[in-house]
């Protein structure tokens, strides 16, 4: 027998109307931000993430899904924004259309240890607008995503804001915090001493006890951020505020990955524990579409995690199933006839089903129970000499003869 393999999930029909709800809701908001959806490959080359989030980001370093044939290395992508950004300067979108909003649904792929709400086929929800360096457009997104988190009936989560700055910035502020840090070395962590040389942010959101305290210590602010970086932040947090968009700024928020530049966001919820109590975030990436070949050009964008949004959300919204009508023929004649009744139904735009099975009455009645059908029609022999059916209507009980030329007209009045 065949299992499937650790981290990965079968969706099944029961769970899947709410992952469609989602998925509506989200499409919808998006469009309502002007959002055009995107499918870029599940697959790219290795070294567009080795560029984009750089050679020491974990996910580069230990959970990418690698694929050698011959020369080539290809990676299951471990995330959206590289092959997004890839697909606008491939398609030469800077030059025909120039600031670009998209928005994205579908797996991604990590080498994880599996553990709640983490595993190695996730499912994303993002966007990513390409092309502009205004606040206002922070704004826009971080209160795009409040808006979703809304509209899926999620509470109690916190929006953390934090400005990286530009990259003189982010260089000054990994000098500070080496100086910092430097007589701290011994108490670290163990990996904490990897980041200090190779991914020095890093330390900032370590999970470690000992390290947050020493973190802690620092008493960080905005000092690192130059005038224009500091302004533009100030900007984003009265957007917030005039939007009434509830966050927080934590100056220790540094996100893990090499692109990210100016503001960052991260969205926690207390339901999923201390290590990755994160619904999703995301952030600036000012150089990383120059960094992939493209124009200089300010871009931003998230990504939600589905199975964690499910996780969170007491109610979440589901999309309707189509009402199901339910055939039951009694006897050989009635089976053909029913056949050709539940093609004609279907032609009209009716979801209808029958059991191939010709099961008793009862039986078949409790098939019909357990597909939630909303009516059933019964045809027997008599219905069949008089070209009618027996309709049942499911939830109010009743039954009424019905003739067969009424019956589109009956089951969608
Ligand atoms: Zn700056
Ligand atoms: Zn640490």
């Amino acid at each position: 027998m065949f299992k499937k393999i650790p981290g990965t999930r079968d969706i099944l029909p029961d769970h899947v109307s709410s992952w469609q709800g989602i998925e509506d809701v989200s499409r919808r908001l998006f469009s309502l931000y002007n959002y055009k959806e995107i499918r870029p490959p599940l697959i790219e080359e290795a070294g567009l993430f080795n560029r984009s989030l750089g050679d020491a980001a974990e996910i580069v370093q230990k959970q990418m899904f690698l694929i050698q044939k011959a020369e080539d290395v290809y990676a299951l992508r471990p995330e959206g924004t590289a092959s997004i950004v890839r697909a606008y300067v491939e398609n030469n979108l800077d030059k025909t259309a120039g600031f670009e909003k998209f928005f994205y649904i579908g797996p991604m792929f990590r080498m994880e240890r599996p553990q709640k709400g983490r595993l190695r086929q996730f499912h994303h929800i993002g966007c990513e607008a390409i092309g502009s360096r205004a606040p206002e457009l922070d704004v826009e997104v971080i209160s795009m995503a409040d808006n979703l988190l809304r509209a899926f009936s999620i509470e109690g989560y916190t929006i953390v804001i934090n400005s990286l700055g530009c990259a003189e910035d982010r260089k000054h502020f990994g000098g500070f915090l080496k100086d910092a840090l430097n007589d701290h070395l011994p108490a670290l962590c163990e990996d904490c001493r990897v980041r200090y040389g190779r991914n020095i942010l890093r330390i900032l959101d370590c999970k470690n006890e000992g390290c947050k305290a020493i973190v802690n210590n620092l008493s960080l602010q905005n000092a690192h951020l130059c005038d224009v970086c500091r302004d533009d932040f100030e900007q984003v947090r009265n957007g917030l505020k005039v939007l009434g968009v509830n966050h927080e700024v934590s100056p220790c928020l540094v996100r893990g990955l090499d692109y990210y530049t100016g503001t960052v966001f991260e969205i926690k919820h207390p339901t999923l524990g201390p290590q990755q109590d994160a619904l999703g975030a995301g952030g600036r990436y000012d150089n990383l579409v120059k960094e992939l070949g493209g124009p200089e050009t300010g871009a931003i964008g998230f990504a939600l995690g589905v199975e964690r949004l499910l996780l969170a959300a007491q109610n979440p919204p589901v999309r309707p199933a189509a009402k199901l009508v339910y055939i039951i023929p009694l006897g050989e004649d009635a089976r053909q006839h029913g056949i050709i009744l539940l093609h004609t139904l279907r032609k009209n735009n009716i979801s209808a089903d029958t059991d191939y099975e010709s099961r008793s009455l009862k039986g078949a009645m409790r098939r019909a129970n357990d597909l939630k059908a909303c009516y059933v029609l019964i045809i027997g022999d008599d219905e069949l000499k008089k070209n009618t059916v027996m309709c049942k209507d499911m939830a109010a009980g009743k039954q009424e003869e019905i003739p067969e030329t009424g019956l589109v007209e009956y089951l969608t009045r």
